[in-house]
């Protein structure tokens, strides 16, 4: 079975939503980066990485399925925040939205009867619940740390791969 035109375009979408979302947390690197929080800006360019891995992934899946993918210009991401915690609350407010996204694919899935679709979206279901519940862990740890006391966590994060 071929993938739907709309569950096509819908993808085609989600690639560039993806690829916005790499551009955001590469954004918040260089933003680490220039306050000197070499930890946090690690931590970001890996996520950066990951969300390109999601474009990849929802790429190769449309074209295996008969789709169209075409890459189109992905609009401009913010740049300023005003503290890592301002970072960190954007990060989790950006999961939400991504999750929300991410539900409605399931639910043309499910609207179109394309149950492969549905499998395969799961997969990104459950890493939404992953991305929420680190987001908030991070902005958690961020507020009990307080506003001047990041090296820990900057450490911690540092060490993601
Ligand atoms: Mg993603």
């Amino acid at each position: 079975m071929l993938l739907s035109t709309k569950l096509s375009d819908a993808f085609n979408t989600q690639v560039n939503a993806e690829m916005w979302s790499s551009n955001l947390y590469l954004a918040m690197a260089v933003y680490f980066k220039k306050e000197g929080l070499n930890g946090f800006a690690k931590w970001m360019e890996a996520q950066s990485k990951e969300e390109l891995t999601h474009a990849y992934q929802l790429i190769d899946y449309t074209i295996d399925r008969g789709g169209d993918i075409v890459i189109g210009q992905v609009n401009i991401v913010p740049t300023a925040w005003g503290s890592p915690v301002e970072v960190f609350e954007h990060v989790y407010k950006h999961e939400k939205y991504v999750s929300e996204l991410i539900d409605k694919l399931v639910d043309l899935a499910e609207e179109e009867k394309d149950h492969a679709t549905s499998d395969f979206l799961y997969g990104f279901v459950r890493e939404q619940v992953e991305e929420e519940s680190t987001a908030k862990n991070i902005l958690n740890d961020l507020k009990n740390y307080g506003d001047h006391h990041y090296g820990i966590l900057d450490h911690q994060l540092g060490k993601r791969e």
